[in-house]
């Protein structure tokens, strides 16, 4: 049952690169009707394979830098180089609507998310170790050695900020993470405040009879 009440749940996962934030969230929206996944933009030339409007909608750093001005963010940030960030008309209007939404964004975008719309469940995804991230970033290889490092570098920071997330996650492995992930879901959109207009006509029956 998706989220009601006031709007949909906007859900946050933020992760060091190679976690597999992304194949996990990917599978995540597809064992849970009613969530659906933000798509960012990002000043970052797409990657083979990539397609504009789907992985992200590819935009110019003049394109980007025009929208932070016209404040058409909830949030962005400068990640590797490259601006990457959250429409914010869109996503206020989905929610607005009741869907239930997961950003899928670097610590930086979270904590402006959180500031911006406190009721936000913000979840943080660790890999099983530091040598198992570096593993797999040497296993992507579509990295040179250098932007490998910085990424490992960005890693040790980012972790840093774990304490000022809802939840945690490990993805050692891939179903068992993408349950867990769906049960810190599934339990958000049953919390009270959530399921208002649900339970009072419910509680109402038992007025009446
Ligand atoms: P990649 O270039 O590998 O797709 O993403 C690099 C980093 O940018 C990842 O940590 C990813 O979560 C983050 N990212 C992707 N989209 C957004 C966004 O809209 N906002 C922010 N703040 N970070 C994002």
């Amino acid at each position: 049952m998706p989220s009601e009440a006031a709007g949909g749940l906007l859900v946050v996962v933020s992760a060091p690169s190679a976690t597999g934030k992304t194949t996990v969230v990917e599978h995540l929206v597809q064992v849970l009707p009613g969530l659906r996944m933000s798509r960012s933009y990002t000043s970052r030339p797409a990657r083979p394979g990539e397609e504009d409007g789907l992985d992200y909608n590819f935009i110019s750093r003049e394109a980007f830098e025009a929208m932070i001005a016209d404040e058409a963010f909830l949030e962005w940030a400068d990640v590797f180089g490259h601006y990457y960030g959250t429409g914010r008309a869109e996503t206020l209007s989905r929610l607005d609507a009741g869907e239930d939404l997961v950003l899928v964004i670097d610590v930086q975008g979270a904590r402006q998310v959180r500031e911006r719309l406190p009721e936000t469940v913000a979840v943080f995804m660790l890999p099983p170790s530091f040598e198992v991230l570096e593993q797999r970033l040497r296993k992507r290889s579509k990295d040179l050695e250098a932007e490998m490092l910085r990424r490992l570098e960005t890693a040790r920071r980012e972790v840093d900020a774990v304490s000022a997330y809802d939840y945690v996650v490990v993805n050692d492995l891939l179903e068992r993470c993408v349950g867990e992930l769906a049960g810190i879901v599934v339990a958000e959109r049953a919390k009270l405040a959530r399921r208002r207009s649900t339970i009072t006509p419910i509680i109402q029956t038992f007025r009446n009879s």
